[in-house]
């Protein structure tokens, strides 16, 4: 026979053709006819008619209830039909001296009759046991206690070595999570097991048929006869005495097992786990305590149910104040990659991860464990062009982006709540792979056994290896209690982010509006003082032309006329600055030539120079506003000029030249330089440096300059050294401004 795991999957178990024969089967229809029947029964029965098929049950009602008033089959069936056979079974009866339990279930349009033995092995009394047993098993209220106990109980009422209670995972493998067995015996709580040790098709039975007993495993199945004309098979589900598969009985046999019994629990009508127990040798336990068994099965179910919602509720719970607390933090600190990641809550409460990364505001903060730096920008690189949601997890990154295939210990599960695509600003938790956590049932090392019949799939290191492939790269799932909690998070982040950015935004509105109300204030103030000081201005002239003054008076007269024109120049100059603030840009293509060369001429004609003390070298066109630039090449080349009469032979050069992206102009003189100190402050608004001495001046020009030139998104620098001279730089962009 070669068996593999597929085949195992696909094996028709409910529908074996075989019974185990510590018991017997008779098959009946709605008329009583008897359909099918083990082939043992004359091991139970003696002087059976010869051919039983086809009969009525009647015929033989004498030698299965010996006791019983005649067609008590047929009252039995009629009573069960309208009531539900668990109101008859199980039914006592004496079969050639002998107690036997005659279970009725149906089958389709039939009905199976198994005759079992009435008494267990064991010699506890069940009845008894069970009410304390129910409520000793509830007595605590953690989930792993009422498990503990369940085994415990369980395994005081069936008397077997070894009682474990096995979880499903969700890839439906199974992990023993509580066990009471002899002290003898190894403990194998916290071992895995393979999908394939309980193929599919068999968790789908014991969702219907709760309890399932495999007496002896030593013992031939025998199968069962029905009448050559009737090719219908017979379905087992409901079956008490079902004979198991053949590769179910080898696993045992593998695993040095007699008897196996094996109690079903459901959470919400999904096979949850089971209650496995393993005897090591045959051991029959009687149907009333496999339903002693059953019933504490299915009360741990529902206990199961009522504390699982209680501990998801919990984690709910566990996660939504993490968030809060969170949000609190992120609301308060202003530093929101402080608030995720400094404190005692961390992102890593929302969930249930093991590492988490917040790329944030240019900097990368790691928890836990992670990936790499490198492996998190490349995982980074590849969300920001695969991933279009803003909200992605799997638990299975590496077949999503092959590269993660080496990180996958650290991160086969990612979650990743995007906070800008723009900005790459992400929270990512990670999940480890599960292959990882997992201490495999038997010695994986161990080599694969063939026995004799060829059956080699179930030694330990063949399921680990398949099941290793199935899950390799794999996480566990996230969950949606993480989900719900990973989303909420990420509209805190988001609310706080932009709390962040208005109360910014606030300030720079209030900023603006400081700067325009500086500019009116100036430009008033200014305009304002306009008026009195011409007045002052011609009222001095006037008295000016009194030939009669005292020379002493003269010269105050003269000092206060040139004070008004100081003062005239200052606000005229205040003005022109607040002017720039206020106006808008109004743009062209400039050619700088023409307003250079006007103010060279002027400025030759003023300090009386030679036209070779001022040298115009080219003079390449600039994206900008006329009116503006014409100031800002008038004040640095006045300056330069103003600021270099001292020097023998005076020399100021103008020259443009540009690249791809900018047009530079440089100015220099060599004139008196500015002190390194001083060169941060001149461009300030009022700011003279200490070495100007009688030279006239009024702090504005440059500050001007710079507004102009900002306001045109250029760059304005100086190189200068005192006694040597200056150097102007202005650094126009090339392309369009809007
Ligand atoms: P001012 O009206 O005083 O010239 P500016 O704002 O134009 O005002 O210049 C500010 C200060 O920068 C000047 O007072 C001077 O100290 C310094 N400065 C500007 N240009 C030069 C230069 N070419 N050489 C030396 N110092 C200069």
């Amino acid at each position: 026979m070669n068996i593999d795991l597929t085949n195992c999957d696909k094996e028709p178990i409910h529908i074996p053709g075989k019974i185990q024969s510590h018991g017997f089967l008779i098959v009946i229809d709605g008329g009583c006819i008897i359909q099918y029947h083990s082939e043992n029964i004359s091991d139970y029965l003696d002087d059976m008619p010869a051919e039983l098929l086809g009969r009525h049950v009647n015929s033989i009602e004498p030698l299965i209830g010996k006791n019983e008033p005649p067609d008590f089959i047929n009252q039995l069936i009629v009573f069960g039909r309208a009531n539900g056979f668990e109101q008859t079974n199980p039914f006592n009866t004496d079969i050639q001296g002998k107690l036997f339990h005659l279970i009725i279930s149906a089958s389709a349009d039939k009905y199976l009759l198994e005759f079992e033995p009435a008494r267990s092995d064991s010699r506890t009394d069940v009845h008894k046991m069970i009410g304390r047993s129910i409520s000793e098993m509830l007595a605590d209220k953690s989930l792993q206690n009422l498990l503990n106990n369940s085994a415990a109980q369980v395994k005081s009422i069936i008397g077997y070595d070894r009682v474990m209670i096995y979880r499903f995972a969700e890839d439906g493998h199974g992990e023993v999570i509580a066990e009471a067995r002899n002290p003898d015996l190894q403990s194998w709580l916290g071992l895995h097991y393979p999908a394939s040790d309980i193929p599919k098709q068999a968790r789908e039975l014991y969702k219907h048929n709760l309890t399932r007993l495999i007496a002896n495993v030593n013992t031939e199945a025998t199968g069962i006869l029905t009448s050559a004309d009737n090719d219908v098979p017979l379905d087992m589900t409901n079956s008490q005495l079902r004979a198991v598969s053949p590769i179910h009985i080898q696993y045992l046999k593998n695993m040095g097992v007699d008897s196996s019994f094996s109690i079903s629990l459901l959470y919400k009508k999904e096979l949850w786990g089971l209650i496995a127990c393993h005897n090591y040798s045959p051991r029959f336990i009687d149907y009333r305590s496999r339903e002693s068994a059953k019933l504490i099965g299915q009360i741990l179910s529902s206990a199961l149910e009522f504390r699982q919602d209680e501990e998801n509720q919990q984690l709910q719970e566990r996660y939504k104040s993490a968030v809060d607390q969170l949000s609190r933090l992120m609301l308060k600190d202003n530093n929101i990659e402080y608030a995720l990641t400094g404190h005692n809550v961390t992102l890593l409460n929302t969930v249930d991860a093991t590492g988490a990364v917040l790329i944030f505001e240019n900097s990368v903060t790691k928890l836990g464990i992670t990936p790499t730096d490198t492996q998190i920008s490349g995982l980074v690189h590849w969300l920001k062009n695969n991933v279009a949601e803003t909200f992605y997890y799997t638990s299975k990154l590496p077949s999503e982006f092959a590269e993660a295939a080496l990180y996958r210990d650290v991160a086969s599960g990612i979650m990743v709540s995007m906070l800008s695509r723009e900005l790459g600003e992400y929270v990512i938790w990670f999940k480890p792979e599960l292959r990882q956590t997992i201490t495999w049932a038997g010695n994986p090392e161990k080599p694969v056994e063939v026995t004799p019949d060829g059956i080699s799939h179930i030694s330990p290191r063949h399921s680990f290896e398949a099941w290793s492939q199935t899950v390799s790269g794999t996480s566990k799932k996230w969950t949606d209690e993480e989900v719900k909690s990973a989303v909420r998070l990420r509209s805190e982040i988001t609310y706080a982010i932009n709390q962040k950015a208005g109360a910014i935004r606030l300030l720079n509105e209030k900023l603006k509006q400081a700067y325009e109300e500086l500019d009116t204030f100036s430009f008033t103030i200014s305009h304002d003082l306009k008026n009195p000081i011409s007045t002052i201005k011609s009222f001095t002239q006037i008295l000016l032309r009194d030939v009669d003054m005292k020379p002493q008076t003269v010269k105050i007269l003269e000092r206060i006329n040139k004070g008004t024109d100081k003062m005239n120049n200052m606000i005229n100059e205040v003005l022109d600055y607040s002017r720039i603030g206020r106006s808008e840009l109004v743009l062209s293509e400039v050619d700088p030539a023409q307003m250079i060369n006007d103010t060279v001429r002027d400025l030759l004609l003023i300090y009386n120079l030679d036209e070779g003390s001022i040298n115009i070298g080219s003079t390449p066109k600039i994206q900008g506003d006329p009116v503006m630039l014409s100031q800002v090449f008038s004040n640095i080349i006045s300056n330069a000029v103003k600021y270099s009469t001292m020097a023998r032979p005076q020399r100021v050069s103008i020259a443009g030249i540009e690249n791809e992206e900018e047009v530079l102009y440089t100015i220099s003189d060599n004139g008196l330089g500015i002190d390194i100190k001083q060169l941060p402050r001149i461009f300030e608004l009022f700011h003279r440096t200490d070495n100007v001495g009688d030279i006239e001046g009024t702090g504005v020009g440059l500050a001007i300059v710079k507004r102009i030139v900002e306001k045109h998104r250029g760059k304005i620098w100086v190189d200068s050294e005192p006694g040597k001279g200056s150097t102007f730089t202005i650094a126009f962009k090339k392309q369009a401004l809007y």
